[in-house]
């Protein structure tokens, strides 16, 4: 308990306003209004008959308008995430007022679409406009999959009672789900917290209940997984896409193939990555099956250290300074002027969160800092996103469209070095064994985890597609992709259960899970690269990467790391990184179990 007593930062937030009645918000409104009123009078309808200098003229002024916007809206943001309870911050009014406000302006985007490839190209021979080619680039993307103005508003309105309201009702009637262990109740959330902290015949005893309560509401929740579905196929075919898997793709700007590849890659891993891992936690804990509902608990093999803030501060800035004296002096930039809330207090947001504002130079960071491991590891990863956001700081506003996939480098890569670090400064081997076996647990999660509901969700849309399915098949198929991903270590039991109605990810962003594989195996593969120590100048590279990613296609960012995604061997390097941990936690296993 003496660490959580120890002095925790907290932030400074008067760089952007003094307080939630700083006079200068009022301002700032008011000119973000004139402004916008300006912009809609000078350029609505006009835009495809701007020159080159006008249409330059414009994104500065839409530029300056962000810039205004963010800095009002992150303010408010993150106040409110001080105190939740505090309702007096008024972050909901402002929200809506710049909402209403930047509506107005939206026009342009529709405007910009429209204008015809002939002219925009002898528009971009300016040298000023190229600057914003970017922004119009990804603005026009969407040429291939533009709808009339008359679908848009339908589809728009028909979704608070499509699509919306179908994901409201799951909300509401899993939120209501009741569980009965002993003569007391327990919501979902409830229940979790108590089976992390029972033994294993009460667990099973917890698993038996939530499957006979799954049980009793399948049929609802595969008639609205079916509704779902087929709701969003309409959409997709309606924007010109032959399938939910497509739209994704587009909306996260890559290849149908290069997911093909990915998919096929780690599918083919299972044996090699997380089969085997069970079968070393088995070990472990000296059984020869783990029932499935244990499956992912955490392991226990040692009482857990504690870090003081200090120590935390010691272990990631060795690991950053030891990867780029230049990235170092970043994130120590960061400790020192304060910018980082990490006390521990009632009605603050639980998540810890980094959060980008471009007027300052760098972003604002929060976490609820209690001194544990996974506190550390959290406090690295935020500061990863930190300090990518200072380099984005280059770019204009406008251009930063960062691939999904990138955003998560730096933090995940900070957080692969500190693991690194913190391997260093453990003595005992037992916990060393506890670290490389959570790390692993968390990169197998990330990578395989996700694809295996990718895999559940391709073959349900598939058989939705040809009519509705039911809540035996729906549970037939998730147990057949289980199997693969557990192996025979982890006891499944014999009837398929509704475990599938669990996983909100599934009903709220279909075909979505991937992404997460996606983006580990690009983070896993550049970090590989990098204990490989083959490519020459890689932290120069890297760096070039993080200010970068915003205006350049990620495939283009990793051919210098002689990376493309295109080949079977990137995946796989990717996850050679988790079968190396694996050897590692295998052979010092042997150690640990001998002495
Ligand atoms: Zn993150």
């Amino acid at each position: 308990m003496k660490e959580n007593n120890q002095k925790l930062p907290r932030w400074d937030l008067s760089r952007l306003y003094k307080s939630v009645s700083d006079p200068k918000i009022k301002e700032d409104l008011a000119t973000y209004k004139k402004l916008t009123t300006n912009f809609a009078a000078k350029y609505k309808g006009k835009i495809a008959k701007l020159n080159a200098k006008e249409m330059f003229e414009m994104f500065e002024l839409l530029e300056r308008l962000e810039k205004i916007c963010i800095k009002l809206w992150r303010f408010f943001y993150l106040k409110e995430t001080e105190n939740y309870k505090n309702i007096k911050v008024g972050s909901a009014k402002i929200h809506a007022q710049l909402q209403n406000i930047e509506s107005n302006i939206l026009f342009y985007k529709n405007e910009i679409v429209a204008i015809p490839e002939n002219k925009l190209c002898s528009l971009l021979k300016n040298k000023k406009l190229r600057e914003y080619l970017p922004a119009l680039k990804y603005l026009r993307r969407h040429r291939a999959h533009k709808v009339s103005d008359v679908i848009k508003n339908i589809l728009s309105k028909k979704d608070e009672t499509s699509f919306t309201g179908w994901l409201r009702l799951y909300n509401q009637s899993f939120a209501k789900l009741r569980f009965r262990i002993g003569n007391k109740e327990y919501s979902n959330p409830e229940l979790w917290a108590l089976f992390n902290k029972v033994n294993g015949k009460k667990r099973k005893e917890i698993n038996n209940e939530r499957q006979r309560v799954y049980a009793d509401n399948a049929d609802f929740f595969a008639y609205l997984y079916n509704m779902i579905i087929r709701d969003q196929k309409i959409e997709a075919n309606i924007y010109k896409f032959d399938s939910i898997l497509a739209k994704v793709n587009f909306d996260n700007q890559v290849d149908d193939k290069t997911v093909e590849l990915l998919l096929q890659t780690v599918n083919d891993s299972y044996k090699n990555i997380s089969q085997r891992f069970f079968k070393l936690k088995a070990r472990l804990l000296g059984v020869s099956k783990i029932p499935y509902w244990d499956a992912h608990l955490q392991l226990d093999l040692i009482q857990p250290k504690r870090y003081n803030w200090n120590e935390a501060k010691v272990i990631i800035l060795s690991a950053y300074k030891e990867f780029s004296p230049e990235l170092y002096k970043i994130v120590k930039n960061f400790f020192d002027n304060r910018v980082i809330d990490a006390e521990v207090r009632a009605g603050k947001r639980d998540t810890a969160f980094a959060c980008p504002v471009p007027t300052i130079w760098g972003a604002y960071l929060s976490l609820q800092f209690t001194g544990t491991r996974s506190n550390v590891a959290v406090l690295a990863h935020e500061l990863g996103h930190a300090s990518h956001f200072t380099f984005l700081k280059q770019q204009k506003i406008l251009n930063n469209n960062s691939s999904i996939f990138l955003c998560e480098v730096p933090s995940t890569f900070g957080a692969f070095l500190t693991l690194r670090k913190l391997l260093d400064f453990v003595k005992s081997d037992l916990e060393k064994l506890e670290i490389l076996m959570s790390q692993i647990q968390q990169m197998i999660n990330d990578s395989l985890y996700t694809a295996l509901f990718h895999n559940f969700e391709i073959r349900a849309h598939q058989e939705i597609n040809k009519g509705m399915i039911s809540a035996e098949h729906l549970a037939q198929i998730f147990q057949e992709e289980r199997s693969k991903y557990f192996g025979s270590t982890v006891n499944l039991m014999d009837k398929p259960n509704h475990e599938w109605l669990s996983f909100p990810t599934c009903f709220f962003h279909p075909c979505y899970c991937y992404s997460y594989s996606f983006a580990s195996g690009i983070v896993q593969s550049l970090y590989k690269v990098y204990q490989e120590k083959l490519v020459p100048d890689f932290e120069e590279k890297y760096l070039k990467l993080l200010s970068e990613s915003g205006v350049k296609d990620y495939q283009e960012l990793l051919k210098p790391f002689g990376l493309d995604v295109n080949q079977k061997d990137f995946w796989q390097k990717g996850l050679n990184l988790i079968s190396d941990y694996l050897d590692e936690a295998e052979e010092l296993s042997q150690v640990v179990v001998l002495s």
